[in-house]
């Protein structure tokens, strides 16, 4: 089968996309004006441990279109996954874990510009997102493996190690003042890559489309018939339930929670996202999504309210373009707390089971 065979033959079968914590759903061709715009969809494998997909919308004569701008963002995808993985020996951030103090590590645009990024978001969260928690995150998981808890010295220990103060970003690499400091970029580098295929596939003339790796997404323009791209909120006590839709033109969804990505110690369930403060796992909201211009954004501050909880709504409504929601208590009496505009994205609203309740 032909590569546009290949795509086409994905048309039409697809108005329901399960996307990991999120769902969209899209018309897939519009009529009336001319020349029709369809939504080509591509799925791409053996991207950062997850499943993936890119939407790109075009006229239907040109598919050809469509493929290249597959082929860029997925080039962007594998480009930021080989250079900012800490588990890919060689890799930038592999060698910046394993450098010297002292030394200038070389790093490519991109390294620095997530770096950078990083450095951001641990401002604007008041320290929430922290990369350089990784020698905390490497004692949780060594517990996962053994069974048992990292002691109190052994979790101020390896917060001492590592932090923003111990590393220098500067235009064409960075330097660690400690020999001790390692990053993660776990939490960010995911919404980085996002954003940079979806610039690929606009460089290439794509007006409208959608990345979506692992349920975080970002979509652009419109889907075709013009409306605003539907993207549905998992249930974060239940895969297979849609809690409510949202509807985003040009914007970012990205989803945090402890949901799917745990550990079991001593019998205890425990988060993969780390409160800097406490260096120990959260426990405040199962699931946070969060809306905003950029993915690298979005996915800095789903990570981020992870850690701060209700509490961290307040800093979120500083910036007027950029809205969260957070899902809070268990699956029988859960409600939702949102920043002010989030509501107003909302295509079908929520319903927490307390409100189901009284309706009936
Ligand atoms: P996400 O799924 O985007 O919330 O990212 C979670 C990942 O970010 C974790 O698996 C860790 O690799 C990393 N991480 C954990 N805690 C933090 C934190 N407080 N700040 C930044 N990254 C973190
Ligand atoms: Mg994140």
């Amino acid at each position: 089968m032909s590569r546009n065979t290949q795509i086409k033959s994905l048309l039409w079968a697809l108005v329901l996309l399960g996307i990991g914590g999120l769902l969209v759903v899209g018309l897939w061709q519009t009529a009336g004006t001319n020349p029709v715009q369809v939504g080509y969809r591509r799925e791409l494998t053996g991207i950062m441990s997850t499943s993936c997909q890119v939407v790109a919308v075009v006229p239907a004569d040109q598919d050809t279109r469509a493929a290249q701008a597959f082929a860029a963002a997925e080039g962007e995808l594998r480009d930021v996954e080989a250079k900012m993985s800490t588990y890919i020996q060689g890799s930038e951030m592999w060698l910046l874990n394993t450098a010297t103090a002292g030394e200038l590590v070389p790093l490519s645009p991109t390294a620095v510009e997530v770096l950078n990024a990083a450095a951001e978001g641990h401002r604007q969260t008041a320290g929430a997102f922290d990369v350089t928690i990784r020698p905390v995150i490497e004692q949780w998981k060594q517990a996962a493996q053994t069974g048992r808890l990292p002691s109190p010295a052994q979790l101020a220990d390896a917060r001492a190690a590592s932090s923003w103060e111990q590393i220098e970003i500067m235009p064409n690499g960075a330097i660690k003042t400690s020999e001790t400091v390692t990053v993660d970029l776990g939490g960010i580098a995911k919404g980085y890559g996002i954003d940079r295929a979806v610039k690929a596939m606009q460089r290439r003339g794509i007006s409208a489309g959608l990345v979506d790796v692992g349920g975080d997404l970002r979509a652009f323009g419109r889907r075709p018939g013009g409306g605003p791209w539907r993207i549905g909120i998992r249930s974060p006590f239940d895969k297979g339930q849609m809690l409510g839709s949202l509807g985003v033109t040009d914007a970012a969804v990205c989803t945090s929670g402890n949901y799917e990505r745990y550990s079991i110690i001593e019998g205890r369930r425990y988060s993969h996202i780390i409160d800097p403060h406490t260096a120990r796992p959260v426990e405040i909201a199962p699931s946070v999504t969060v809306v905003a211009p950029t993915a690298t954004e979005a996915d800095t501050w789903a990570t981020a309210l992870s850690v701060l909880g209700t509490n961290g709504l307040e800093l979120v409504e500083a910036h007027d373009d950029i809205e969260a929601l957070l899902i809070v208590g268990d699956p029988n009496n859960w409600h939702p707390i949102a920043t002010s505009g989030f509501e107003d994205l909302l295509l079908t609203p929520l319903t927490p089971p307390s409100a189901a309740a009284s309706a009936n």
